[in-house]
């Protein structure tokens, strides 16, 4: 798929954030080249317009840099997540580095930076990202390269991110592993999240897990992945993440598999029901 580009200005650089553990998040970017059939931000930023075009359209917010040295002059310090409803590290980023000149800013102003990726990219910048001010998140599905294609066609391949994990984490940077979306019946078997925990032990990674969060414009963009994976599956999927006791049990696997490895482990929204 071809990613058609624009640019913008934006008033502000960093938003306050409601995720657990942020004060703020920082998008360089509207649009993420990586289209995961899964993602949600088109249903949170605008409904079947964007979902019907996510993956394929990403527009720069130019001047994010000159707003955000502003910025943090002024604001109260708190950690910044880059990012949040795109991937600081997507394609376009290579070229433009706004995201590169951002975390530069935030470091120099002692803002701690915790970056979410699913692109090798964010190795370019690994002079900028250290231990004190900096950790890194990257996030695994699967290990399994046909279905990766499938859910996540633009991001790097998952050796290239274990890869990521590796680096950072040799380097003394903290690294966690976020193991998500886990979708019943995909992703969920005791074997693929072995094989995604065993990078979280190898890379002394701590597991953050999150389940599928199964908006409109996700369900329909999942549905032709469905399709092909699991027939039998497709109609039933929004009834199975509706069912409390699917999730619930999807929690103890992970929990159990993590406790054997001696991994850290954490649900990304505990207070989602039936999570503990
Ligand atoms: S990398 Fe993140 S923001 Fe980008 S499409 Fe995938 S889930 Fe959405």
């Amino acid at each position: 798929m071809s990613t058609k580009y624009s640019t913008g200005v934006c008033r502000t650089a960093l938003s306050v954030s409601k995720l657990p553990g942020l004060r703020y998040s920082l998008n360089p970017y509207v649009g993420c080249e990586h289209g995961c059939r899964y993602c949600y931000v088109p249903d949170i930023l605008g409904g079947e317009k964007l979902a019907f075009k996510w993956g394929s359209t990403v527009k720069a917010k130019k001047n994010i840099a000159e707003v955000l040295a502003r910025e943090v002059m002024k604001k109260p310090k708190g950690i910044v997540g880059v990012s949040t409803i795109c991937d600081p590290y997507q394609p376009i980023e290579a070229k433009l580095m706004l995201t590169r000149r951002c975390i530069e800013i935030l470091a120099q102003h002692d803002f701690p930076v915790s970056i979410q990726t699913k692109s090798k990219l964010v190795l370019r910048d690994a002079d900028m990202i250290v231990p004190e001010k900096f950790d890194v998140g990257v996030t695994i599905s699967t290990m399994d390269l046909k279905l990766v294609s499938r859910l996540e066609p633009g991001a790097s391949l998952p050796d290239e991110r274990v890869q990521v994990l590796e680096e950072f984490s040799s380097r003394g940077v903290e690294t966690w592993l976020f193991l998500g979306p886990i979708i019943p019946g995909i992703n969920d078997s005791e074997e693929s999240m072995t094989q995604v925990i065993d990078v979280a032990a190898r890379t002394r990674s701590k597991i953050i897990y999150d389940r599928l969060n199964p908006k409109r414009w996700v369900m329909d963009r999942l549905a032709p992945v469905l399709t092909k994976e699991r027939p039998d599956l497709a109609e039933r999927l929004s009834d199975f993440m509706r069912d409390g006791s699917v999730w619930r049990q999807i929690c103890l696997r992970v929990e159990s598999i993590c406790r054997e490895l001696g991994i850290k482990c954490e649900a990304a929204f505990p207070n989602w029901p039936n999570t503990r």
